[in-house]
């Protein structure tokens, strides 16, 4: 049974792959939840924690620019649905199903 207020819900699953030595990498997405900030560069937050119940693990990932500009939406919720990854980067490759308005990369002219 679901309450009232229950009708959020995470971004997706924290996507995981293993390195070349089989340790278990987090992948976390490069780009925004807003879509407009590349994460390495402006710099985020991420945390650890859980659902309002506690039903689900999560990491939040926060955009700093996203922040300082008061834009909503700034956390991405993402289901950790493994333990602690020995190591952390940035993809967006592994996000494409859940960034539908990812901006296209910048383009050298
Ligand atoms: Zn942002």
């Amino acid at each position: 049974m679901n309450g009232v207020g229950s009708t959020w819900r995470p971004d997706g699953p924290v996507r995981y792959r293993r390195d070349g030595i089989n340790r278990l990498v987090g992948v976390m997405p490069a780009t925004c939840k807003q879509g407009l900030h590349a994460l390495h560069v402006v710099g985020y937050t991420a945390r650890e924690t859980t659902s309002e119940h506690g039903s689900q693990e999560l990491l939040a990932i926060t955009c700093a620019a996203c922040v300082s500009a008061n834009l909503s939406g700034a956390t991405w919720y993402l289901v950790r649905t493994q333990p602690r990854p020995e190591l952390a980067e940035l993809d967006d490759e592994p996000y494409r199903d859940i960034e539908p308005q990812l901006m296209e990369r910048p383009v050298t002219r």
